[in-house]
C-alpha cells in the first residue's frame, strides 16, 4: 500500500536488465581507441549472430526511426513505386517517412487492429511490376497485432523489389529468419526486447538491398549505409557513437545468448499467452483477436470506461507504468507488454493489479480467476517441460 516500486512495463522502453544497466558506467571511453573498436565489434558480431542472419549489421545513436529513416534516404530515388503496410501508427510513420522523401507510396490499409494480409501484398506488386519496395512492420505496436512477414518476404523476393521490415518490436517476440525469408531490411530498436534505454537503432541489409543503395540518388548524410559499413569493418561508426549504449548492449546480447534468441521469444510468447488467457477470463476483449503479437497485448477498455483510467489507477496504485493507445486508439485500449526483460512474476503481478482496479471500479471480478488462466499457462508449459527432462 505504502511502499510502492515503480515498474516500468511499457511495450518501449521496456524494464532494463541490471547488469546492461551498470555497464553503461563504463563509459569514459574514447571512440577512437583499441578498448573500443574491440567492444563495438564484439557487440556487432554478437548482435548478427541473434538476429541469426549473414546479412550486413549497421548501427546508428538515435531511436528506431532513425534506422527507419535512412532506409528510406539510402535505397531509393525520388518518385520511386513503393507499397506501404499500414495497419497503425507505426505503418503510417512508414507512409509519412516515403511520402517526405518524394517517393511514390501505394498504401495498403489495414483497420486498426486488424492487419494486412500477403495476398493484398501480391496482388499489389502483381499490378504494378515497377515497385521498389515493400515497407511493414513485423509487429505493429499500437495496435498489437503482427504481420506475416514471411509470406510477404517470399512474395516480394520473387520480384525486383526489397523488403523492409521494421522489427522493432518483432525482434525477440517472434520467429524472423531473415535470409530465409528474404526480409531485405530489419530494424530494430535498443529500448525493446534488448532490455536496454533508448538510443541506439540498428538494421540488417542484405546484399539485394546494398544494390538499391549504389542505386539510390537521395540526399542523406548523418545516415550513411555505405560509410556506415565501412567504419563498422574497422571497428568504429561513422560520428561519435552512444558509447555507454554499446556498452550496455553488449552485456545485454551476452544475456540473449546465454539464454538463446528462440528462447527470449518462446517467454515472450508465452506471456502474450497467458496474459490473453487472463483477460479473456476478466470478460475483457482483444483489440486486435485476428493476428495477436506476442509483443504487446492491446485489451479494449470495458465498456463505458476510458482506458486512461486503468492506466492512471496502475501507477497511482501500483507505480506501475502501462501503455495506453495511441492516436486514436488512447482512451480505448490499454497495452500490457511482454518483449525482452518481462517474466511470469511480473505478468501475475500485473494481472492481480488489473483485477483489483476493475473491481474499484465497480466491475464484477472473481479475484483470482485472472491470476489462474495465468498459472495455468505457465504450469502447462513449464510443468511439461520439465517432466520432460
Ligand atoms: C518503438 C517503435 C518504433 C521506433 O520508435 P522510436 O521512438 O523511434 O524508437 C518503430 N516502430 C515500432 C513498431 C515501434 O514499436
Amino acid at each position: 500500500m505504502y511502499v510502492k516500486k515503480q515498474r516500468l512495463l511499457t511495450p518501449g522502453p521496456t524494464p532494463l536488465y541490471p547488469p546492461a544497466l551498470h555497464a553503461m558506467m563504463g563509459s569514459d571511453l574514447h571512440h577512437r581507441t583499441e578498448d573500443f573498436r574491440t567492444a563495438y565489434r564484439s557487440a556487432l558480431a554478437d548482435l548478427k549472430e541473434v538476429l541469426g542472419t549473414s546479412h550486413d549489421v549497421l548501427m546508428f545513436a538515435a531511436s528506431g526511426t532513425g534506422a527507419m529513416d535512412g532506409s528510406v534516404s539510402n535505397l531509393f530515388s525520388r518518385g520511386d513505386k513503393v507499397i506501404v503496410c499500414s495497419a497503425g501508427k507505426f505503418g503510417e510513420r512508414w507512409v509519412e517517412i516515403a511520402r517526405s522523401y518524394g517517393l511514390d507510396a501505394t498504401v495498403l490499409k489495414a483497420e486498426y487492429g486488424d492487419v494486412v494480409t500477403p495476398d493484398r501484398v501480391e496482388a499489389a506488386l502483381a499490378a504494378e511490376p515497377a515497385t521498389r519496395g515493400v515497407f511493414v512492420q513485423a509487429s505493429e505496436t499500437s495496435t498489437g497485432a503482427q504481420h506475416d512477414v514471411e509470406a510477404m518476404g517470399r512474395a516480394v523476393a520473387r520480384t525486383g523489389a526489397i523488403f523492409l521490415v521494421d522489427a522493432i518490436t518483432g525482434i525477440g517476440t517472434m520467429p524472423l529468419d531473415i535470409d530465409g525469408w528474404g526480409l531485405d531490411i530489419v530494424v530494430g530498436g535498443s529500448q525493446k526486447a534488448f532490455m536496454i534505454p533508448p538510443g541506439l537503432a540498428f538494421l540488417t541489409i542484405s546484399p539485394k538491398a546494398w544494390k538499391f543503395a549504389s542505386a539510390s540518388s537521395l540526399p542523406h548524410y548523418y545516415f550513411d549505409f555505405a560509410k556506415e559499413k565501412k567504419n563498422a569493418e574497422k571497428g568504429e561508426s561513422s560520428w561519435t557513437p552512444a558509447t555507454s549504449l554499446i556498452l550496455s548492449l553488449a552485456e545485454a546480447l551476452r544475456y540473449i545468448r546465454r539464454i538463446g534468441m528462440a528462447n527470449l521469444v518462446e517467454n515472450a510468447r508465452l506471456l502474450a499467452r497467458a496474459t490473453r488467457a487472463a483477460v479473456a477470463e476478466l470478460g475483457l476483449e482483444l483489440f486486435s483477436p485476428g493476428s495477436p503479437s506476442s509483443s504487446v497485448t492491446a485489451v479494449k477498455a470495458p465498456a463505458g470506461m476510458d482506458s486512461g483510467v486503468i492506466v492512471k489507477q496502475f501507477r497511482d496504485r501500483f507505480g506501475a507504468i502501462i501503455a495506453n493507445g495511441q492516436g486514436s486508439m488512447k482512451g480505448r485500449i490499454f497495452r500490457i507488454a511482454h518483449l525482452g526483460y518481462f517474466d511470469f512474476v511480473d505478468l501475475f503481478a500485473v494481472i492481480a493489479g488489473l483485477e483489483l482496479i476493475l473491481h474499484a471500479q465497480g466491475l464484477p471480478v472473481d479475484f483470482g480467476s485472472g491470476v489462474r488462466a495465468a498459472q495455468n499457462v505457465y504450469a502447462e508449459a513449464a510443468f511439461a517441460r520439465e517432466a520432460a527432462v
